[in-house]
């Protein structure tokens, strides 16, 4: 028979036990384990992938070419039950040698921070000829231009009127991002820019790529006012020091009843690694709930990008 301390030191160890295992070996019950929708991976052709490159999180050094990048990112793909992704290049070209591979698993970007160097005939074309489904990452700040910019208009119609959906980079970017990039504005990536956008162009699917990091409220506020705006958490999930910016930009977004509308994107650039560093990061919330989480990994998106009831009971059949 236990005496009277020893029956509360058990019942200490049970307890303590029973905390382990909900805060840890738990978490299990909050893991979704579903198929994922990454709405932000970037291809290259060898001529602009720019590894070897250490990786800022964790230092690992990166491949040194775009073929070994692609079969890299695309074993972590499949490993993850990531069924569907975004993969924008700088031209058509360089999203054809991931589509090869991964076929109806890929949505086709176009990315580009110049919108002087865009050719609207191309694009057009591009655009009739089904190699775009995505308009971006349109990273306009790297070159000194506001995302509402009244150059990339004619872009924008043609988006509209052929349901192109359109990615924009908000908020900062790397610290000194300025040394390479001396046209990059931080103020360029302030949300509130996009706002006249989506006044002039109300049919337009449009996202807010990396949620506006730095100016994260901003982008909660402009996503209550307009119901059909949509964001991503690439880079906040995985970059270091971002998670300033990750969580409370999801607890902000969860108060004002928006997070439905948060899809999850790594923007992995050449470190493969990062994209499940980004997912494990998302499973560890735990102000998440199973259903919050199954939203940002998954059906958010697939709403945002209207994919069929077929479409949605294939990706859930490949688990
Ligand atoms: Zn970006």
């Amino acid at each position: 028979m236990l005496k009277k301390f020893e029956i509360v030191t058990s019942l200490s160890l049970l307890l303590l036990l029973c905390s382990i295992a909900t805060s840890g070996f738990g978490q299990t019950e909050n893991q979704y384990l579903g198929p994922i929708i990454d709405m932000h991976l970037h291809a290259y052709t060898n001529e602009d992938f720019f590894g070897p490159a250490p990786n800022p999180t964790t230092g690992e050094m990166s491949t040194d070419n775009a073929t070994e990048h692609r079969r890299q990112t695309v074993e972590i793909l499949k490993n993850n039950n990531i069924v569907l992704s975004m993969v924008d290049g700088e031209s058509p070209e360089a999203v054809d040698a991931w589509e090869q591979i991964l076929g109806d698993g890929v949505i086709r970007g176009l990315r580009f921070e110049n919108p002087e160097d865009l050719d609207l005939n191309l694009f057009s074309e591009w655009v009739e000829e089904g190699k775009i489904d995505v308009f971006g990452e349109v990273g306009a700040t790297y070159a000194g231009f506001s995302s509402a910019d009244s150059i990339l208009d004619p872009f924008l119609e043609i988006s509209e009127e052929f349901d192109i959906a359109v990615g924009i980079h908000t908020g900062g970017s790397r610290p000194g991002a300025h040394i390479l990039n001396p046209d990059f504005r931080l103020r360029y990536g302030d949300p509130f820019l996009v706002e006249d956008v989506l006044v002039t162009h109300p049919n337009l699917r449009v996202y807010l790529m990396h949620s506006g990091s730095h100016f994260y409220e901003r982008t909660a506020m402009l996503m209550v006012q307009y119901p059909n705006l949509y964001s991503d958490i690439a880079i906040l999930n995985w970059y270091t020091n971002a998670e300033v910016f990750l969580v409370p930009f999801l607890k902000l977004a969860k108060d004002y009843n928006v997070l439905d509308r948060v899809m999850f994107g790594t923007d992995q650039m050449v470190w493969p690694e990062a994209i499940e560093m980004a997912i494990d990061k998302v499973q560890s919330l735990d102000f998440l709930t199973l259903e919050e989480k199954e939203g940002i990994f998954y059906m958010n998106a697939a709403r945002f990008l209207n994919l069929s009831e077929e479409t949605i009971a294939k990706h859930h059949d490949q688990e």
